[in-house]
């Protein structure tokens, strides 16, 4: 038997993980620098978490769920998306007595059954932010700027933010009528997707990608002329602090999330050639869901972040990542003495922060110089028996050029001095 990675899956190999530190660190830097603080919540929660949480009539929960009954009954998911525990979390800790907003942070590890393609895997990855218990505009300014900044600072291009306010208890559902009354005399026009929608969850007629229905969408009314005045004046300031930070904002109608606890400000972060099916990443208010979750009425925003999605951006505009720390010195080494004071040697220089391998496997002096070049050292340190009788080490600059003899106390110092 030859086993594979489940489909839907990837190893990442060390070469491939420097991507991975780059994004990982860039963001929880500028995460530092607005205040949010990390949490870490479980790979998987009760089912109905989810089911609350993201939405019963969502795809997620209707088709994508990893669930699982455990061994002692429990009815368990594994995480299709970080939001929800995140909340849990808030309520559980009682996080409302800290001051108002908690910023938080998370790498989540998420699972959903999709169908794979470029990109997109069964198990991903993302960063989240949550900013829980503000509902000033300003809050939802700077999480839209951390976001745009990080991008900036992995050194994304041609990037536009697509914005859109979807309204709130006071002014959705009138919007939702008029929306209703457009529709029905062009039901027979769209697909079966949007005569379902039109019933169960008319916002999201809006973003179906289905041809015949893009002449119906491009006709409909917006619901941002049709907020109220709260929800308008907050669109304004919102816009005013994104345009002082120089971000390249697209007004969106389209762009909706179709679940009754989210309100107000919708965001994505979209690549310059290909549109919203490959969103780096979006957000967005969900003021309802605190209380939709058990906890008291609570406003808050958030975003996620996929990190293949940007890797991938990465890689398609030829962005490289800062290399990894390698092994910067080999010890080669001849007999059994040699090598008990070549594994002495490399200790020293480990403890003194030089990243060093010594060869294993009883090879030629020959064959351990080629293993030193294939690893790319840039020293080979040569404990030969000789030496090691007039006791001193051979330092021998991969690069060429001339090899140095030191007694071993000055090898290591030298080496740690950075050769
Ligand atoms: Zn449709
Ligand atoms: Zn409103």
């Amino acid at each position: 038997v030859v086993f594979q990675a489940p489909r839907g899956t990837q190893d990442v190999l060390p070469e491939e993980a420097a991507y991975w530190v780059f994004v990982e660190q860039t963001a929880r830097d500028w995460a530092a620098r607005y205040g949010y603080g990390e949490i870490r919540t479980p790979t998987f929660e009760e089912t109905g978490l989810f089911l609350r949480g993201v939405g019963g009539s969502t795809d997620i929960v209707e088709k994508e769920m990893y669930t699982f009954r455990d061994k002692g009954g429990g009815e368990l998911t594994l995480r299709p998306e970080g939001t929800a525990s995140i909340v849990r979390a808030y309520i559980e800790h009682g996080m409302a007595s800290r001051p108002q907003p908690v910023r938080l942070f998370s790498f989540v590890t998420c699972f959903r059954y999709d169908r794979p393609q470029r990109g997109r895997y069964r198990e991903f990855h993302q960063w989240d932010c949550e900013a829980i218990g503000e509902l000033d505009p300003l809050i939802d300014a700077e999480l839209i700027m951390l976001l745009w900044r990080v991008y900036q600072a992995l050194g994304l291009r041609g990037l536009t933010l697509q914005l859109n306010s979807i309204g709130d208890e006071q002014c959705r559902p009138a919007y939702l009528e008029r929306l209703r009354a457009y529709y029905q005399p062009l039901l027979p026009t769209v697909c079966g997707d949007c005569q379902r929608r039109y019933q169960t969850n008319p916002l999201r007629l809006l973003d179906c990608k289905n041809p015949p229905c893009q002449a119906a969408i491009a006709g409909a009314p917006r619901l941002l002329d049709h907020l109220c005045a709260a929800c308008a004046e907050h669109f304004a300031a919102l816009r005013a602090y994104l345009a002082d930070a120089d971000i390249p904002v697209e007004l969106n109608p389209r762009l909706v999330r179709g679940l009754d606890y989210y309100t107000k400000t919708v965001f994505e972060v979209w690549p310059a050639e290909a549109g919203a099916q490959s969103a780096l990443g979006g957000g967005g208010r969900y003021d309802g869901l605190v209380a939709e979750l058990g906890g008291r009425p609570t406003p808050a925003i958030g975003f996620a972040t996929g990190i293949e999605r940007v890797i991938l951006n990465l890689k398609a505009q030829g962005i490289a990542p800062p290399a990894l720390p390698a092994p910067r010195v080999y010890i080669a080494y001849l007999g059994e003495a040699a090598r008990r004071a070549a594994v002495h040697l490399a200790d020293q220089l480990r403890q003194r922060g030089v990243p060093t391998l010594v060869a294993v496997g009883g090879r030629s002096m020959r064959a351990q110089l080629r293993q030193a070049n294939a690893l790319g050292v840039a020293w080979t340190v040569v404990v030969g028996e000789d030496e090691l009788a007039r006791g001193v080490v051979q330092l021998k600059p991969m690069a060429g050029g001339e090899a140095l003899e030191l007694a071993p106390e000055a090898a290591v110092e030298r080496l740690a001095a950075g050769g």
